[in-house]
């Protein structure tokens, strides 16, 4: 799991933290859904500051999920990529956030905590519905039969 310190990164705009890691996360959970992951997650990306206020992280979070076809329900192999970009701010800063084009997370006790980040883009990143193959037939609706 992965939380820094960023007290250097507020006070020297020209540093920045690399962040790379592994989760062995077993599976993803939106809604109701789950869908078991294949691989661990990737996770990559930097830490920097863009002010002396606020800090944001851009990222990638890899990994391969399982779903199952929305027409014929066999299951298919999703290679996930996801990009990440959030900002933190101090708590009570006077970082504008009037003219924010992503949301932001507070700094607290010079830390800063990309777990929940990480889970919730990755949950957002997963696609209502995938096919096995573009043209899938599905089944039949009286039958069940596969039509494919
Ligand atoms: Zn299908």
């Amino acid at each position: 799991m992965l939380s820094f310190q960023v007290k250097n990164l507020l006070q020297d705009p020209s540093l920045s933290i690399p962040v790379k890691d592994t989760w062995q996360i077993p599976t993803v959970k939106v809604g109701e859904e789950v869908y078991p992951c294949l691989s661990d997650w990737e996770i990559e990306g930097s830490l920097r500051s863009v002010s002396g206020e606020a800090v944001v992280f851009d990222g990638t979070v890899k990994t391969v999920i399982r779903m199952n076809c929305a027409r014929c329900n066999k299951p298919v192999v999703y290679p996930m990529e996801v990009t990440i970009r959030q900002r933190f701010i101090k708590e009570g800063s006077e970082a504008d956030v009037s003219e924010e084009d992503f949301d932001y997370l507070y700094i607290s006790n010079d830390r800063v905590d990309l777990n929940e980040t990480i889970l919730y883009e990755v949950q957002l990143g997963v696609p209502m519905r995938v096919f096995c193959k573009e043209d899938c037939k599905g089944l039949c609706p009286i039958r069940g039969k596969d039509l494919n």
